[in-house]
């Protein structure tokens, strides 16, 4: 019966490293070898399209449609050397993952032949018929026209024979339906609002980039035994499965050599990675077994998210030309570490990280304050958002577990950065403004020491954690567009800055020096702030108490966390902005809820599936083998020695039949309860019906399923075991 999983098990054990013959050049020489960069567009393009293109770029300049065309001809003629005959509008709609649909280049010449074409037009703007992307009701399907249109601030590249161009997808009536569109307006929001308060410090600022790292983490399965397991297949993680007797208890593995295969792996995709532009740079071991963790250097935050996107889908690929299949869910296998995607934050001038603690002049040091207080204060106001904007049916089995972040948002500072903050707050307010008075811009501020702030202090435990010159926002799932985190925590701050400026404005106009107004508005604001912060564990039961008394958003139902999207003040944040209106926030709001029940859903019938076909046959077939020997011993033995002989395998029977009867009985209420939950229309009120009822029954069935897989003759069991999946590779 089990012969396949025997099979699967046995070919994944024998298999070797594929070996991968590295580019003979140096990867600095291969970089952005399939990129249309700066370099390229440089060789490809006439000098004043060129220019005008980089102002675009650079400085945020409209984009001339006139230059098109020729930006076009460039492209094409860069694409075609390179081997493409196709060209694709690549986009990120709301599902996971990219879109696209490929159109050769390939035109009528008019004389019965055909030739290569790609015009500004097709450059610029195009009309994917798309109407089976989820728009949340903005689109009915009579006026189902969207547009791609081009971002020319992320540079084209080519997959395989075809040339992406990154766009943005929109409704006919303007609306987003992607995670771009709002993405760059987020980055244009936080650009204007954190130029206005740089200029206190320095006039001569024109512009604030916000930057991403990230780190993504995943697993590694072989694809034999992923193939033999039905839940990973559709579900991308395992529903049922015991743990195995070893797994990360011995820390043995982060860090640790990476296995061969792996290393083969790795080694490929990052040099596909590089060619492609990805700046990829580290690679390690993570904490649980066959979970590996990939990081580029850090990025303009809109270039980053692309190169995410693409390393995920380039992930995929290559795995499989390993013969591994990579897991990307946050939380493939229950009782080991699940998977996030560590956003690593932060802002800066072309003059450097605004993060950044300088320890030079006081005038630095106040920007750096500043910068760091607008940040608690605007994860402060709107921590609710920025936990929904993490949440999903998958993140949900990683948040509040044991290993990883809690389900509550809050800021770990480091022990020298907190001091600091606890320094100024202290600190007299007549005192400052004396010494303003008297020295003027050049004001000499005792409140604010020389700083050395480094990141050698670290918590594990916080989901928002400053690191030296940076944010840490953990809570990100592995799966997870960065861009949803990235436009909450962007736009978060483009409104707080703006309410920063407007508080000092409103002190200086009483005649009050520049500094001291800010630093009094700054002492306001770490007053107003302190319930985010937090050093302490963040798993610990203590915390959780704690931070409802402070009034931090504790909710742990994911349908439920969405409605802080909804919130007025989150609609106010993402209007005044310019980011988001109400009506895309509701839309977004639709599908979400809408995905959220599509992935339990999805879910409950692989479980439903396994447990008829898969578990409770081997169950009973093991139990009829049981039985049959309890026969045979007492045709054997006198009646008294068979009773004791055959107690042991008695128990087993009973046990065995009390748990498929459990399981067959909740499978069957569970169906009985998505048909009830099918029949609610509200999308949000299916979703909260999906996550109150049948989330806990799959729960319930899992439990009894893996016990059972204790029991059952080893030989029996059909689904590979996590003992298998972890550790073969
Ligand atoms: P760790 O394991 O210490 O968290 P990694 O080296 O794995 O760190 O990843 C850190 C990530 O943070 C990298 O992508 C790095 O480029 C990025 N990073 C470093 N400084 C900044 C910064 N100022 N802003 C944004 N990202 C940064
Ligand atoms: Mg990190």
């Amino acid at each position: 019966m089990s012969d396949l999983r025997f099979r699967v098990v046995e070919t994944a054990f024998k298999k070797r490293p594929v070996e991968v013959t590295p580019p003979a050049e140096r990867p600095s020489e291969y970089f952005a070898k399939y990129v249309f960069n700066r370099d390229k567009m440089f060789r490809y393009l006439p000098g004043k399209v060129f220019a005008k293109l980089t102002d675009v770029i650079d400085n945020g300049a409209p984009l001339d449609r006139s230059i098109a065309d020729e930006v076009a001809a460039g492209m094409k003629k860069w694409a075609i050397e390179m081997g493409a005959t196709h060209y694709t509008h690549w986009f990120h709609p709301l599902t996971e993952g990219t879109a696209e649909k490929h159109d050769a280049f390939i035109e009528h010449d008019g004389k019965g032949g055909v030739m290569e074409e790609f015009t500004g037009k097709l450059l610029v703007q195009q009309e994917p018929d798309a109407s089976s992307f989820p728009n949340g009701g903005i689109r009915n399907t009579f006026e189902a026209r969207g547009y791609s249109a081009w971002d020319p601030s992320s540079p084209a590249f080519i997959v395989d024979d075809t040339l992406c161009i990154p766009t943005i997808f929109i409704a006919y009536t303007g609306e987003s339906l992607d995670y771009k569109a709002p993405l760059l307006k987020a980055l244009r929001a936080v650009d204007k609002a954190a130029t206005d308060v740089c200029r206190y410090f320095n006039p001569e600022v024109k512009k604030v980039y916000a930057y991403l790292g990230w780190e993504q983490e995943y697993f590694l399965v072989d694809e034999g035994l992923y193939a033999a397991r039905p839940d990973l297949l559709m579900t991308g993680r395992t529903l049922t499965g015991h743990d195995s007797a070893k797994n990360q208890q011995l820390e043995d593995h982060y860090f640790g050599a990476i296995p061969p295969r792996v290393a083969a792996f790795m080694k490929d995709l990052e040099i596909e990675a590089l060619k492609l532009g990805i700046p990829v740079k580290t690679r390690h071991n993570e904490v649980a077994p066959n979970q590996f963790e990939l990081a580029p250097v850090f990025e303009e935050c809109n270039l980053a998210v692309d190169h995410n996107m693409l390393i995920m889908s380039l992930m995929r690929k290559i795995a499989r030309n390993h013969g591994f299949r990579v897991l990307l869910h946050e939380k493939p296998f229950k009782g080991v570490n699940g998977s996030g995607k560590h956003n690593n934050w932060s802002l800066g001038t072309d003059t450097g990280i605004l993060l950044h603690a300088p320890g030079k002049t006081p005038e630095d040091n106040l920007r750096f304050i500043t910068f760091v207080v607008n940040t608690l204060m605007a994860v402060y106001r709107h921590n609710g958002l920025l936990k929904a904007s993490i949440s999903s049916a998958t993140n949900a089995h990683r948040l509040g577990a044991n290993e990883a972040p809690p389900a509550i948002i809050s800021s770990f500072l480091g022990k020298q950065l907190s001091q600091v903050l606890e320094h100024i707050e202290a600190s007299d307010k007549d005192e400052l403004i004396n010494l303003g008075g008297k020295q003027g811009m050049k004001l000499d501020i005792p409140q604010i020491p020389e700083l050395l702030i480094d990141n050698t202090d670290r918590n594990r435990t916080s989901p928002f954690a400053f690191t030296g010159n940076r944010f840490e926002f953990r809570a990100v799932g592995s799966e997870a567009n960065c861009a949803s985190a990235m436009i909450a925590l962007n736009t978060a701050l483009a409104e707080q800055l703006t309410d920063f400026k407007h508080d000092v404005d409103e002190l200086t106009e009483k005649g009050e020096p520049q500094f001291s107004a800010i630093l009094e508005v700054v002492r306001r604001y770490i007053k107003k702030c302190k319930p985010i912060h937090f050093d302490g564990n963040g798993y610990s039961d203590e915390w959780k108490e704690e931070a409802a008394r402070r009034g931090l958003d504790c909710e742990t139902s994911v349908p439920v966390i969405f409605d802080n999207y909804l919130k007025e003040d989150s609609i106010r944040m993402f209007e005044s902005t310019g980011v988001m209106n109400r009506k895309e926030l509701e839309a977004r709001n639709e599908v979400k809820w809408e995905m959220y029940t599509k992935k339990i859903q999805i879910e409950a019938r692989v479980l439903g599936d396994l447990a008829m076909n898969h578990i409770i046959p081997v169950a009973t077939q093991y139990q009829t083998g049981l039985i049959d020997n309890v026969y045979k011993i007492h045709q054997l033995f006198p009646a008294d020695k068979a009773d004791k002989l055959s107690a042991k395998n008695l128990e087993l029977i009973e046990e065995i039949a009390d748990r498929t009867a459990f399981i067959k009985e909740h499978v069957d209420a569970m169906v009985e309860a998505r048909k009830v939950a099918n029949k609610i229309e509200n999308q949000r009120e299916k979703a909260v019906a999906y996550h109150d009822t049948i989330v806990p029954a799959m729960e319930e069935i899992r439990y009894h399923i893996d016990k059972l897989e204790l029991i059952v003759d080893n030989q029996m069991w059909t689904l590979p075991k996590y003992r298998e999946l972890l550790f073969i590779r």
